[in-house]
């Protein structure tokens, strides 16, 4: 059996910064607090967990019992009202927040039309981005819209991990007159996966995607890739087992961002093992 894996594949560029900042942060020694996870990868974050120290905050409140220590926020960004009650309690933190993520972050906040911010309900982003004030109008990708909206003079920024398809057939939709919409906010790290892996996929006759169940970019992938060839969503080492690996004869390896590449390298060793 050959086993291929596709580039690029784990962590994204935004992750691996974030981990090497935690590094550093980690290495000056003081304790390191998180509200949020760090990343949408169950058994990824663990290992963060365990490998930083990190301690979970129940709540914001809960920061005023820091004696030694800093709150960290995802590469995803800090909402605007967390960082205001640690700014008021002196309280210190440091953010990860990914250079592609804050960009979009600050041209939605220096924008003077209209506007709407377009994320699935519960990401982190979303969460952020309706933190910042009233003025930006909250719009849902999986909640259901009544009415038709007014694009006029308006303009539409979105959660970086959405994908083109997806936000034009919702302006389609729900928009009478169509607003502006900020494309730069995608972040091409996605969109680059599913290219190269579609790629791939004509050699391969069995697709494994590593990532969370609960990853909107590893289900991304794994529903683009579903179209052409028999592709299947893989959380864990652990799962191949009850797969006929010895049906096929070349196996195609690919991640969403959230799944590093020592977790693709274990897949990998682990797959060579079974098929021996
Ligand atoms: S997916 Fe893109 S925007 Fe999100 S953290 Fe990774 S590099 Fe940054």
């Amino acid at each position: 059996m050959i086993i291929e894996i596709i580039a690029p594949s784990g962590f994204c560029y935004g992750l691996k910064r974030a981990i090497e900042l935690l590094k550093q942060k980690h290495a000056e020694g003081s304790s390191l607090y998180y509200l949020y996870p760090l990343l949408n990868n169950e058994k990824e974050l663990q290992k963060i967990i365990d490998e930083f120290s990190l301690i979970k905050l129940p709540r914001i409140e809960a920061a005023r019992d820091i004696k030694n220590g800093l709150v960290i926020f995802p590469a995803h960004g800090a909402k605007h009202d967390d960082v205001a009650f640690l700014k008021k309690h002196q309280i210190k933190f440091f953010e990860l927040t990914c250079p592609f993520v804050a960009n979009n972050y600050q041209r939605l906040l220096k924008e003077t039309r209209k506007k709407y911010f377009l994320g699935k309900k519960d990401h982190m982003e979303t969460k952020v981005a309706m933190s910042f004030g009233p003025d930006i109008i909250p719009l849902y990708l999986d909640v259901s819209h009544v009415g038709s909206l007014d694009g006029k003079n308006a303009i539409i920024y979105l959660q970086t991990t959405l994908n083109k398809e997806e936000v034009d057939d919702f302006v389609k939709k729900h928009f009478d007159t169509p607003p502006e919409i900020s494309y730069v906010s995608i972040c091409p790290e996605p969109e680059r996966r599913i290219k190269e892996a579609l790629e791939a996929s004509s050699r391969n006759d069995l697709i494994l995607v590593l990532g969370s169940k609960s990853s909107s970019n590893a289900n991304k992938l794994l529903s683009s890739l579903k179209e052409k060839r028999h592709a299947l969503l893989l959380s864990s080492e652990d799962e191949l087992k009850f797969l006929p690996l010895r049906k096929y004869s070349r196996i195609l390896l690919t991640s969403g961002t959230s799944t590093s590449e020592a977790e693709i390298n274990e897949v990998n060793r682990k797959l060579e093992a079974l098929v021996d």
